[in-house]
């Protein structure tokens, strides 16, 4: 059995900017990061390779390079969290023990949920920016499709990054009306919930662009099964009914859940979501445990963006528990969902808890710039590489609320 002071459960965004972010505060710590995969993979990226904007290989890099110089690497799933032991069980039986937890395992897409649609992803024009592997699938049927009917889909909340199925709305269908083709293609966007966006300044803007496609968006409308042969997709509606209806594409965001190991442990909340303060990101009845990013039970919108604010937040509440002092720094909900409208434009929407806008340039928010589209397609992934996995935290803001 080996013993860490901090074990870190997930070397996704939020795992490695925080085992990076302890390190450089205080280089003493003994951490482990636990985390399968030998490739890291830049999500926000996964939307812009749907449209050709970026390549797959662009957003991937090896783990092993990314973990902080010191940081111990153990490559395996945790099966079990035992916090009561301070432990964490991995797939090979191992236990792990730690003075203190952090949990960053992410969301589960949960596709088994949508009856018939394990089978058809990837096949039958049916596809999803959010599977990684199938971003560029995307990209090739956008191509392909000259005309016919053209399905996007939107699950209820909460699920990464909300902004992300309709953004492959405007970028297929920009690419469609740059190509002169899509007056032959009749779209579509079903969302489960009962309007554009949860934060209402940005729903004018969208409603335009909308419109500006020719696309009907249906709200009350959940996926639950499709039958990708015969290219039928089936919709629970808001009045009890089921609508049947044919495609040529169909883009799902599947439903998004907890991972199970989570769901399954005493960290989880009912929801099966890992339950922690809202704004010092420790656990409510474990406070050696602390989580951030998409599995923390926070009620803000669940993006890379959020993670960068999180992290610093975490890591001094973290060690500020370790010296017995009290727990200072504090989370205000702060996400980002850059909605790309159309290819070179993009709706930077920026808020916090409760919807409240947190621009961070002195700019109209709802207006789709040039700028923006800059900031998602060249300037964020440089952040996310250079600043955000390397916990250099010196341009945050979060530095004037009294953190180092
Ligand atoms: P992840 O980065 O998903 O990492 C979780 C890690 O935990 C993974 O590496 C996984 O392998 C590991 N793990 C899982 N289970 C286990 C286990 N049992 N044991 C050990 N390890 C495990 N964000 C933005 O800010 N802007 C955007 O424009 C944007 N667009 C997006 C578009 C798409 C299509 C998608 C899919 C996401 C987008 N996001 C965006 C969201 C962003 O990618 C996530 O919010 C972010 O990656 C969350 O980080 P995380 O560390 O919580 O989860």
């Amino acid at each position: 059995t080996q013993e860490y002071h901090v074990v870190i459960a997930g070397g996704g965004a939020a795992g490695i900017a925080m085992a990076a972010s302890l390190r450089h505060r205080d280089a003493g710590l003994r951490i482990a990061v636990i985390e399968p995969n030998e490739t890291h993979v830049y999500q926000p990226g996964q939307t812009l390779v749907g449209r050709g904007v970026m390549t797959l290989a662009q957003l991937k890099r090896p783990t092993r390079s990314l973990l902080p110089k010191g940081v111990d690497w153990i490559q395996a799933s945790i099966s079990a969290f035992e916090p009561d032991a301070r432990q964490v069980r991995l797939d090979d039986g191992r236990a792990v023990l730690y003075e203190q937890l952090v949990v960053a395992l992410g969301l589960k897409l949960n596709i088994d949920a949508i009856e018939g649609l394990g089978e058809t992803l990837g096949k039958n024009g049916v596809t999803s920016n959010y599977v990684t592997e199938l971003s560029g699938y995307t990209w090739e049927q956008v191509q392909l499709m000259n005309s016919g009917k053209a399905i996007f889909t939107q699950p209820p909340m909460p699920i990464k990054c909300a902004g992300a199925p309709q953004k492959a709305l405007y970028l297929s269908c920009d690419f469609w009306k740059k190509h002169a083709r899509l007056n032959n293609i009749d779209v579509e966007f079903h969302n489960a919930g009962p309007g554009m966006f949860g934060v209402a300044d940005f729903v004018p803007v969208l409603e335009s662009y909308i419109k500006r496609y020719g696309a009907r968006a249906q709200f009350g409308s959940n996926l639950v099964r499709v039958d990708g042969p015969k290219r039928k997709a089936w919709f629970a509606q808001s009045d009890g009914t089921e609508r049947e209806v044919s495609f040529d594409f169909l883009h799902v965001t599947p439903p998004q859940c907890a991972p199970d190991v989570v769901r399954d442990s005493p960290l989880a909340n009912e929801a099966g979501w890992l339950e922690v303060d809202p704004t010092t990101l420790q656990h409510v009845r474990y406070p050696n445990v602390f989580a951030l990013g998409d599995v923390a039970s926070t009620p803000n919108a669940k993006t890379a963006a959020a993670v960068r604010k999180q992290v610093p937040v975490a890591a001094l509440n973290l060690l500020a528990v370790r010296e017995g002092q009290a727990l200072e720094a504090g989370y205000d909900g702060y996400g980002a969902c850059p909605l790309t409208v159309e290819a070179g434009k993009v709706v930077l929407a920026e808020f916090g808890y409760g919807g409240k806008l947190q621009p961070s340039f002195p700019l109209n928010p709802s207006k789709p710039r040039g700028l923006y589209w800059w900031m998602k397609t060249t300037l964020f992934p440089w952040v996310y590489w250079n600043l955000m996995l390397k916990g250099r935290e010196w341009w945050l803001k979060t530095r004037a609320s009294g953190q180092s």
